[in-house]
């Protein structure tokens, strides 16, 4: 397959997964840029590649900066005036503020395998997306929350349905097809897969783990799967047997106050109720391989947010400590992301607790907590090329 136009943005082969340039060493200085711009945003002279809508906080245009994978908010409002923007030059892309050039950029490609379909006509791409180096789908597109007063405020999974950027239900067969085509094409390393809730006893679990089997069996990937805590906790140990490599359970925020204003339905779960099906997640999958959602901007106060992510790790939980994206379309469209200079306080205190356990980015098998291309939590984690994961240096002490 030869050279192709999207968006303004020509692709080469192999410009993205595997085959992507060489990282070189990175210093404090373009640590301090990527935590910059995942706060303020980057504005973009052409169309990004980017994530719009999905569950979770999704918004994230994709690139790599200095060689570096990063996703940075782009279709917020807040991302427009950002003093941060991409620039196209005569070979290549650049970041500036100020007119100062402040770093090389090569936008996310679009991915070879898009321009693929089904035998029945489903384009590849509405059955799941490349993040960056990861198969991304959500299987169930929509949720039982959605669209009534337990919708989470953060959430666009029922905005790209709307848009018809997806299809409601992917099946495994579909997924696995597509797992195939994305890791030859395009280089994906592994699978994310995620589900809005069902009405059903175990949320979805069983069904997304089903489809993540059909992906590792069909292309080899390792997959993270992302469901609420189910009513069994007996589910999460069928979903350990289907070949599922990490499990994402995501509480979103250890405030429970602000839980239960963004969150009303996982309120009622109960943040005690997570960590019951943290525990019996590590012991199905190993500690480590269970990972939490942690949304830094929503008005938490910080020392619930440490003693929570602390209280995971304890027991073998990754808390993947990121800042709040604000979906267009979603019921926080109007907010904006935290300062950089708060996340990278609540990070200093969660990721040398990490280390001092042992747990690191790098022993992720998949998924969100593997690829970190939306936190800055691994500028702490200190760099290395040689696992060809996302790692960044340490920023100094401001
Ligand atoms: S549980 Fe919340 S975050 Fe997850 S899909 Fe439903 S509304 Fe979105």
């Amino acid at each position: 397959m030869g050279e192709s136009s999207a968006r303004g943005i020509t692709y080469h082969p192999g410009e993205n997964g595997q085959n992507r340039p060489a990282r070189p060493g990175a210093d404090a200085r373009l640590a301090r840029l990527i935590t910059e711009l995942q706060g303020r945003g980057l504005r973009v002279e052409v169309p990004l590649e980017s994530r719009q809508g999905g569950a979770g906080p999704a918004d994230a245009g994709m690139l790599w900066i200095d060689g570096f994978a990063a996703t940075v908010p782009t279709s917020a409002q807040y991302a427009h005036t950002s003093p941060y923007v991409l620039r196209a030059e005569d070979d290549g892309w650049g970041i500036y503020a100020g007119g100062e050039r402040l770093a090389s950029a090569q936008p996310f490609g679009r991915p070879r395998y898009y321009d693929l379909t089904t035998a029945d006509g489903i384009p590849y791409w509405q059955i799941a997306l490349l993040h960056l180096d990861s198969l991304a789908s959500t299987v169930i597109q929509t949720c039982a929350y959605w669209g009534n007063s337990d919708q989470c405020t953060f959430c666009g999974i029922g905005v790209t349905l709307a848009n018809g950027r997806t299809i409601a239900k992917k099946t495994p067969e579909m997924l696995a097809e597509v797992a195939v085509a994305a890791r030859e094409l395009d280089g994906a390393v592994d699978a994310t897969l995620t589900t809005g809730t069902t009405a059903t006893p175990d949320k979805g679990a069983l069904y997304v783990a089903r489809c993540a089997a059909a992906v590792h069996e069909a292309s080899g990937l390792p997959v993270e799967v992302q469901f609420e805590p189910p009513r069994d906790l007996g589910v999460i140990d069928q979903v350990a047997d289907l070949g599922v490599g990490s499990v994402g359970i995501h509480v979103e925020t250890f405030d429970p106050q602000v839980l239960a204003r963004v969150a009303p339905a996982k309120a009622r779960t109960g943040i005690d109720a997570y960590f019951r099906a943290w525990e019996r997640a590590v012991a199905a999958f190993g500690a480590g391989q269970v990972s939490t959602y942690v949304i830094l901007g929503m008005g938490e106060d910080p020392g619930l947010i440490v003693e929570g992510c602390r209280r995971a790790i304890d027991i073998g939980v990754y808390p993947f400590v990121v800042p709040l994206r604000p979906t267009v379309g979603s019921l926080m469209e109007h907010m904006t992301a935290p300062p950089p200079e708060y996340c990278e306080t609540i990070y200093r205190q969660v990721v040398p607790y990490l280390a001092a356990r042992g747990l690191g980015a790098r022993g992720v098998a998949a998924g969100c907590a593997r690829c970190q291309a939306c936190s800055a939590m691994s500028l702490l984690e200190g760099s290395s090329d040689a696992d060809g994961r996302t790692h960044l240096p340490l920023v100094s002490n401001r």
